[in-house]
Formats: structure tokens, C-alpha cells, sequence
């Protein structure tokens, strides 16, 4: 069983749509993926018809989440939210509050950039983000269509990384709310790509510790943004504090250079996880 629990589609900021995504999924060997896209589950539908014979889909989310437990400006956490009720009150209502932030802080980002004179607008990221919540690959590839980079990749490095002139931070999630509105949601919460230094502070292991006293049930230790010591740290740490150990690609399409299925997740793990689930159960045969 090859099992990889993060990807993301069209609804958020992949390039492909999850009807696409499970060709993609099924051509790489995949028997298992969760659709995780940006504090949105508005892709589980078109997953849920689109699924082929054979292959599972987890319906999932990544909510975006900050921790002020440390000193200095937020950090940013990426919190992945597995097989939990979409419907459930609190969490739509936290989940559209991100959305609403998402486009503001893009539209802002744009206009940034517009006004300092580089050839982009806030009506071409509106119109490539299609509905979806913004985020900065769309910014990343209005860059693209102007020319201005060859690739999205390249967009973040010159243009979209954290210090640089055009960053503006969202207004995220507590991580300890984030943690306690999945749980109440029926869902499995799981710490994404918890050592993703070049993205910017990552929690220490004193902060990971604190979560998982309030919920959370596993970090996600095999990701491509993470090297190969941080992962046997990280692998040891979820040892210690009982968490389950995920593995997953963070796949964006055309968005990033990762090939979907590049970690992947030991099925008695995701057997354990949907064991952990009460709110939505997994699409499969
Ligand atoms: P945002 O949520 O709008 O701040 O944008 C972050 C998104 O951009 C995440 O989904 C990342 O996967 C993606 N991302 C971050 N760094 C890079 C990069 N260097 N190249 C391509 N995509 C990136
Ligand atoms: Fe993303
Ligand atoms: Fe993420
Ligand atoms: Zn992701």
C-alpha cells in the first residue's frame, strides 16, 4: 500500500483540479491520498465522483494556524485536519474566516506589487485564483504570466519569500484552536511539515509537546521540505509523545517541483488515524 496524505488541488493553490489529481495519483502507484488543500473542503465532492476503483481518498483540510507561545512576531503552522465533518459549525465558520483573511492579505500583496511597478494586478491573481482561497502561488504565477519568472519556484525566491518587500502576514488560527475545532469536528489532527525551516520559525519541542497535550495526534515527520535529521528527531520526539508518524508529498502540481507520492505513510498509521476519525469516513471501494 502506498499511502500520501497531503495533496493539494485546484480548490486551493494546486494546478490541478481533483478530478486530474486522481489520475495523477493512480499513474504514480497510489493506493491512498488525502486531499488536503488551504482552509477549504470545497474539493471533497468533486473527489468523492470523480475517485476511480482502487483508489482511497481521505477527505482532509490544512488550516492555517500560528503559535504565539514563544517570543517575537507569530509563527506560522500549517495544521492538517484528517476525515473530519465539514459541516460542523465552528469549524466552517473559523475555516471562512481564513478565506476572507487569504483574500484581503492577497489583495494587498498584489496591489504592493502593482504599485512598486511590477506588471501585475489584483484583478489577474483574482482571475488565476478562480474562488479559490489566495494564497501566494497565485501571486507566484501572475509573476509567471508577466514574465517576470520562469516558475512559481522561482517567484518565491525572488519575489514571495517572508522577508521580502511584498510579504504581508495572514491572521491565522490559535494551533491550539485549530487542534481543539478538528477534534470537535470528528477529525484527526496532524502537525504538517513541522520542520520546514526555510519557510521560516518552526515550533520547538516544547510547543509540539503543548499540542499534543491539547489533541493533536501525529506529526507529519517524512516531507520533502524536511532533512533527514530533523525527520529522526522529529520521529523520535512523536515517539516520546505518542503521536502518530505520517509521511506525504505536499503535492502542488505545477506549483512546486515535488512529484506526488514522494514520502508516504505506513498503513498501520493510516489504519490507526481513521480509527481516530468520527466525522467523515474515507472514500474507497
Ligand atoms: P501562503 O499560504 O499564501 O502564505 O502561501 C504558502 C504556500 O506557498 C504553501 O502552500 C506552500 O506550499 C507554497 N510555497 C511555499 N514556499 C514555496 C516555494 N519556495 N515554491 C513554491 N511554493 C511554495
Ligand atoms: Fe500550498
Ligand atoms: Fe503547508
Ligand atoms: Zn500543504
Amino acid at each position: 500500500m502506498r499511502i500520501d496524505l497531503h495533496v493539494h488541488s485546484t480548490a486551493s493553490d494546486g494546478t490541478q483540479s481533483p478530478t486530474e489529481l486522481m489520475a495523477v495519483a493512480v499513474a504514480a502507484g497510489l493506493d491512498v491520498i488525502a486531499l488536503t488543500d488551504h482552509d477549504t473542503t470545497t474539493g471533497w465532492a468533486e473527489a468523492q465522483r470523480a475517485r476511480p476503483p482502487g483508489l482511497t481518498v481521505v477527505p482532509g483540510v490544512e488550516l492555517s494556524c500560528q503559535s504565539t507561545a514563544v517570543e517575537g512576531p507569530p509563527i506560522g503552522v500549517h495544521l492538517l485536519g484528517y476525515l473530519l465533518d465539514p459541516a460542523h459549525p465552528g469549524f466552517m465558520a473559523e475555516a471562512e474566516r481564513l478565506r476572507t483573511d487569504r483574500l484581503s492579505r492577497g489583495r494587498r500583496m498584489a496591489e504592493a506589487m502593482a504599485d512598486d511597478g511590477l506588471p501585475v494586478s489584483w484583478e489577474q491573481v483574482d482571475r488565476i485564483a478562480a474562488g479559490a482561497p489566495v494564497g501566494r502561488p497565485h501571486l507566484g504565477r501572475a509573476l509567471v504570466e508577466a514574465g517576470l519568472v520562469a516558475t512559481v519556484t522561482e517567484a518565491f525566491a525572488r519575489y514571495l519569500h517572508r522577508s521580502g518587500p511584498y510579504y504581508r502576514p495572514k491572521r491565522s488560527t490559535d494551533i491550539h484552536a485549530g487542534i481543539a475545532l478538528i477534534r470537535a469536528a470528528g477529525g484527526v489532527p496532524v502537525l504538517a511539515h513541522g520542520r520546514a525551516r526555510l519557510r521560516g520559525r518552526v515550533l520547538d519541542d516544547a510547543v509540539i509537546a503543548a499540542c499534543a497535550g491539547t489533541g493533536l495526534a501525529g506529526l507529519e515527520v517524512d516531507h520533502p521540505d524536511h532533512p533527514p535529521a530533523d525527520r529522526d528527531q522529529l520521529r523520535a520526539l512523536a515517539a516520546d509523545l505518542g503521536l502518530l508518524v505520517t509521511g506525504s508529498s505536499d503535492y502542488h502540481g505545477a506549483n512546486k517541483l515535488t512529484p506526488i507520492g514522494a514520502c508516504v505513510t505506513d498503513p498501520d498509521v493510516y489504519a490507526a488515524l481513521v480509527g481516530l476519525s468520527t466525522g467523515t469516513a474515507p472514500y474507497t471501494d
